[in-house]
């Protein structure tokens, strides 16, 4: 049963015709939301062809590694995967799993993961879920693991969207919706466009459709998702601001956020329209990567360090109690100590929130692999802990100012610790602590700030 752009997953599980109890499924994320996304698509998938998705993987038939390869450190983190769910399979005395590769790592290395001593049984790239069925049946139909079956199915498909059945999760009571995937940008250090393909939108009504379910479940709050969310555009009819608006007039939903914006797309009036709707969460993920304008023409980031301060400007002027957050990479060939300065200048200038830094990793195949990457490790550590210390400074300045304030936030769940306590969030995505009687989750709370650690802050809620 494919999922194809205009329609939602029928879930009705057909019995299997021997009676048998439905093989089992145990499905592993890593790296970013749009995988945990896929994921669950794939479960409600699987469910939907009579599988049972499980959680422990030594109760699995199957084991599907949904993967990232946006670093190499990522890769290598499933390649050891693998080796610890064969052992662990041995220790436990249990008949092999069938292993299988999902994602990105799939689609980037295809059936040579099906090679060598780590050879996986089923490859299987980002747009190709749908095939997962029949390949899994052909290997878990007789209980009998050791087959040569399987195969590798990768190779973009525009027009595979999968919609994730809204039962099967909130996570952290933000609904993730995606809205589109695969990117149009080249920033010459990323292996997205290889990995997810040119970017192709999901269609608006299957968005909206799809929120509408999520809050007939009782979700009050979303998250839009793709690689490049405020690219968003339908034809000649549509673009993310059109579609904040038909989201922002659903009954019933309460809040929205969006992940991960350009700085590029970030035109004044898509920040207008963030503005003026007030489901519309003020955060924004912008990441800018580096503050040199020589770097930022490198990885064809396509705007200079000051066109992104100009609209950091312009979104604090329009969008009330906007908060920021960013990615910046460290160590971009050729990148030099003024230009690393550079950064640390953009950085303190926009006093994010919270920023996600990374040493440049080279990744084969990309633009940036023909550039020496010629800054040393050393260098690359000492810039990127010299960029956190930065960041940490300014973080702890602007908590402390907040420390004694009244904010409102939504429960999201049990704390994980300390044990009683309920974690809410801003509208800004400002985590808080309380403690106190149960909080049910996607309530609001008004809370007094008594403190912070690490980017979560503690508080003492109103109610009591
Ligand atoms: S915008 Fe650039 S960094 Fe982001 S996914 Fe696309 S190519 Fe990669």
């Amino acid at each position: 049963m494919a999922m194809f752009q205009n329609s939602l997953p029928d879930l009705t599980k057909p019995p299997r015709p021997d009676g048998a109890e439905a093989p089992a499924v145990y499905i592993e994320t890593y790296g970013c939301q749009m995988n945990t996304y896929d994921s669950q698509a794939i479960g409600g998938l699987l469910e939907g062809a009579g599988f049972r998705v499980v959680d422990n993987e030594l109760a699995a038939d199957a084991v599907l590694l949904n993967t990232c390869s946006v670093r190499e450190h990522a890769e290598h983190k499933v390649i050891s995967r693998v080796g610890e769910l064969r052992h662990r399979r041995l220790e436990a005395d249990l008949a092999p799993a069938i292993i299988g590769i999902c994602g990105c790592m799939a689609e980037r290395l295809g059936d040579d993961l099906r090679k060598g001593a780590k050879a996986v049984d089923l490859v299987v790239g980002v747009d190709n879920y749908d095939a997962l069925p029949g390949l899994l049946r052909g290997l878990t139909g007789g209980g009998n693991a050791a087959r040569p079956r399987g195969g590798a199915v990768t190779g973009h498909r525009h027009d595979a969207h999968y919609v994730a059945p809204p039962e099967l999760y909130p996570t952290n009571n933000s609904h993730l919706v995606t809205i589109h995937k695969g990117c149009d940008y080249k920033c010459t250090y990323c292996i997205v466009p290889m990995t997810r393909g040119p970017q192709s939108e999901k269609a608006p009504e299957v968005i909206v459709e799809e929120i509408r379910s999520i809050v007939a479940q009782g979700g009050r709050e979303v998250t839009l998702l793709g690689q490049n969310v405020t690219a968003y555009r339908c034809g000649d009819r549509l673009d993310f601001a059109g579609l904040l608006e038909m989201v922002a007039a659903i009954d019933g939903l309460e809040r929205i956020r969006f992940l991960t914006g350009h700085p590029h797309d970030m035109h004044r009036h898509l920040m207008d329209t963030i503005g003026r709707l007030e489901k519309v969460c003020p955060w924004l993920h912008v990441p800018a990567q580096s503050g040199s304008d020589t770097v930022l023409r490198r990885m064809k980031r396509l705007y200079t360090a000051a066109d992104y301060l100009d609209m950091v400007d312009y979104a604090r002027r329009v969008i009330p109690g906007v908060s920021f957050s960013s990615d910046f990479i460290v160590g971009f060939p050729g990148e030099t100590d003024a230009d690393f300065r550079a950064t640390l200048e953009l950085v303190r200038r926009v006093q994010y929130d919270q920023i996600f830094s990374f040493k440049y990793s080279e990744r084969p195949g990309v633009p940036a692999a023909r550039l020496a990457d010629d800054v040393p490790l050393e260098v690359k550590k000492s810039r990127l802990a010299e960029l956190m210390a930065v960041q940490q400074e300014i973080w702890s300045a602007a908590a402390d100012t907040l420390v004694g304030g009244l904010v409102t936030a939504v429960c999201e769940g049990p704390a994980r610790r300390p044990a009683g306590a309920w974690r809410l969030r801003t509208a800004n995505n400002r985590k808080v602590i309380v403690h106190g009687p149960e909080v049910a989750a996607g309530s609001s709370l008004e809370v007094r700030l008594t403190g912070w650690e690490g980017t979560t802050f503690f508080g003492e809620s109103r109610a009591g």
